[in-house]
């Protein structure tokens, strides 16, 4: 059996493992990654954003990765890849059903990322994009095995992994681990790294597939005699969120007409829910219930992804006590995970790759660097945490929840819109000012909501919140002129 030594061992080839690899590659270091599964396959996690992309293509410049350039926007994306499917992405919609009556002007939150579809956002079809950029990580010299059994041993000076992929038997050495399993964690695991979950304030699990035959919500709201003249782009080109009173649905639509679709409930109010023995299946028809738009939607709806039918998640939150080691890192999404609500997790995982890559190919103070880059990984999580569980914590009242979207909305714009010492922290994580201003309007949304959320307590949160994000603001949120409707939103052409 050959023995592979290699600078740096990679364990997860999602679009993290294999992106970091092909950069470490691309620099000229030895880098094997180790994958369990085997592509394609079914991934979730489809949403990109303006930051995201302004990574991506960050990225593609700084390391000589010009065939990651047409991933950036939809436009360029179907022109120079159109097998790699996606879809359209203009911005956020959010459509409020807690009265479960026909939707109103009220009911209705848009919010432009792009001005036009050419320069939009995509939802990555996960199977392909994943399988695209292993196979692009191989061609830049990457050493890959899939479908590998393996173990893994390490000690203070190096890693081991012996195992079993494509029938072979393999043994990698490495000075230094890059964890990017996600959820299996497995160099935390191995190293027995406490988890600080009970820390985090969200608390919602998910219930997920892809289907065909969805209804677009246009139709249904013309259906309805709803009118869409005001909205900036079209409805469904965006990540659709139904808000329910319990949670929220997103769909997101690829252009193999399918549509990723999904509830996320808030454990806090439907933990009776969660018991093992219930069906995915059954808890899906049962949330549908709740909901007649929903219903009529999903009429002739059917799950095609993945072939074992939809997936159930308990608790989406987790966090660990530590990011990063002296010969040992994980990206974002392996450190932890909040919600699938504002779409963060594409973004934070390529600003910690830009992170890793350059700690990893620079020769100094590697060890202080990653200290504090464990430090910033946590802390952004627990950020992330604060900007997604006032809208849960908001719920059922549609418009207190998309009073609470503008503080993450305020983050990124601003962090699109202006190039600012503050951009080196996710969503202004490192920003105290913005953290206490997350804080303070976290106070007043207590209030409001224990005053029952009357239209004149509304008013007064509008307006404090208004001002607390004046200094972030760019972008006219909460400009009541807009009505809900943001088209200045959209990131700089
Ligand atoms: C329900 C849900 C919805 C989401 N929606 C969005 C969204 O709309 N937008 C967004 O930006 N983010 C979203 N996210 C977050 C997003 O999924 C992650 O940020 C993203 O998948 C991170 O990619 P990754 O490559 O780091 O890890 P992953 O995609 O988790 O990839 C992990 C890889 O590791 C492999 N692996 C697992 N265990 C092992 C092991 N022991 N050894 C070796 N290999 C292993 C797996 O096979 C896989 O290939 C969502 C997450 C969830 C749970």
């Amino acid at each position: 059996m050959t023995v592979h030594h290699v600078d740096t061992l990679i364990l997860g080839s999602g679009f993290g493992g294999s992106l970091l690899s092909m950069i470490l590659a691309r620099a000229g270091r030895s880098v094997a990654v180790v994958d369990r599964g085997r592509h394609p396959r079914f991934a979730i996690g489809e949403s990109s954003t303006p930051l995201a992309n302004t990574s991506l293509n960050a990225l593609a410049q700084q390391y000589n990765l010009p065939e990651l350039r047409p991933l950036t926007k939809y436009g360029t994306w179907k022109q120079s890849c159109p097998d790699i499917t996606c879809g359209v992405k203009r911005g956020f919609s959010y459509f409020g059903h807690s009265t479960n009556y026909a939707l109103r002007d009220g009911d209705q939150m848009l919010v432009a990322a792009s001005g036009s579809a050419e320069l939009a956002d995509t939802h990555w079809l996960r199977s392909d994009v994943d399988a695209l950029l292993y196979r692009q990580a191989g061609r830049c010299g990457t050493l890959q095995f899939q479908g590998a059994d393996y173990t893994l041993a390490g000690d203070d000076a190096h890693w081991h992994v012996e195992g079993v992929a494509n029938e072979s038997g393999f043994k990698l050495t490495a000075p230094f681990v890059i964890d990017a399993t996600g959820t299996d964690s497995a160099v935390l695991s191995h190293l027995r790294v406490p988890s600080q979950t009970a820390v985090l304030r969200t608390n919602s699990r998910a219930i997920f597939g892809h289907f065909t035959n969805v209804a677009t919500v246009n139709s249904m709201l013309q259906e309805r005699g709803v009118d869409s003249y005001r909205h900036p782009f079209p409805c469904d080109a965006a990540a659709v969120h139904h808000v329910l009173k319990n949670g929220w649905m997103w769909q997101l639509r690829f252009d193999d007409d399918t549509t990723s679709a999904g509830f996320v409930l808030d454990n806090r109010v439907s933990e009776t829910h969660t018991s093992p023995g219930r069906g995915a299946s059954v808890e899906w028809n049962q949330q549908m219930q709740t909901c007649d738009f929903l219903q009529q939607q999903f009429r002739s709806a059917s799950v095609v992804r993945p072939d074992t039918g939809l997936i159930r998640i308990g608790r989406l939150q987790r966090l660990t006590t530590q990011a990063a080691g002296r010969n040992w890192a994980t990206l974002p999404n392996t450190a932890g995970f909040i919600d699938p609500l504002h779409s963060t997790g594409i973004a934070h995982t390529l600003c910690g790759i830009e992170r890793l890559a350059a700690i990893l190919l620079a020769t100094d103070h590697r060890e202080e660097k990653l200290n504090r880059y464990s430090a910033q990984i946590i802390d952004e999580l627990r950020h992330v945490d604060d900007l997604v569980e006032g809208c849960y914590a908001a719920l059922p009242n549609f418009r207190l929840w998309c009073d609470w979207c503008m503080l993450y909305f305020a983050a990124v714009t601003s962090t699109e819109q202006t190039n600012t010492d503050d951009n080196t922290s996710f969503l202004h994580a490192g920003d105290e000012r913005f953290r206490d201003v997350v804080s303070k309007a976290r106070s007043r949304l207590r209030q409001v909501t224990k005053d029952g959320g009357t239209s004149q307590a509304c008013d007064e949160f509008e307006n404090q919140l208004r001002s607390l994000l004046q200094p972030w603001n760019h972008a006219g949120l909460l400009d009541a002129d807009c009505r809900g409707m943001y088209s200045r939103t959209a990131a700089p052409a």
